[in-house]
C-alpha cells in the first residue's frame, strides 16, 4: 500500500531527526554507557517506553546498540540504575554496565591528565 509506506518513511526520518538532535545534545556518546558514538552507529531509544506513552521527540535519545538491546522495554531510569549496579541485570545489562564504568574511568582519567598539562 503505498500510503502507508509514505507514513511510514516519515516517520522513520522523524525518529532519525530526533535521535541526530540528541547525539549532539550528548556530546556524541550514548547516553547509558557513554561509549562515543558516530551518527551511523547510534540508535533511537524511547527513554519511556511506547507502551508507556513515551512517544514525543524529546523521548527520543541516542543509544548505542548494545544498550538498546539490553534496556527493551526498561524505563531509562530503571537501566541506568541497572548499569550503575543498584539493581539486578541480565548478562548483557552487566556487560553496558562494565563498559559504563571503564568509559567514566577513562574519562575521569583524561580531565586529571589535562589538568596535568594546562
Ligand atoms: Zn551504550
Amino acid at each position: 500500500m503505498p500510503g502507508r509506506r509514505r507514513i511510514c518513511g516519515s516517520r522513520e526520518r522523524w525518529i532519525r531527526a530526533a535521535r541526530d538532535r540528541a547525539l549532539i545534545q550528548q556530546e556524541n556518546k550514548c547516553i547509558y554507557c557513554r561509549t562515543p558514538l558516530k551518527r551511523t552507529e547510534a540508535t533511537a531509544d524511547h527513554a519511556i517506553p511506547i507502551a508507556e506513552g513515551g512517544i514525543d521527540r524529546d523521548n527520543i535519545v541516542a543509544a548505542c546498540q548494545p544498550c538498546n538491546r539490553a534496556k527493551g522495554r526498561m524505563r531509562a531510569a530503571e537501566f541506568k540504575a541497572a548499569l550503575r549496579g543498584k539493581a539486578d541485570g541480565s548478562f548483557y545489562i552487566q556487560l553496558c554496565a562494565t563498559v559504563y564504568r571503564l568509559n567514566k574511568r577513562t574519562e575521569a582519567a583524561c580531565r586529571r591528565l589535562q589538568r596535568l598539562v594546562a
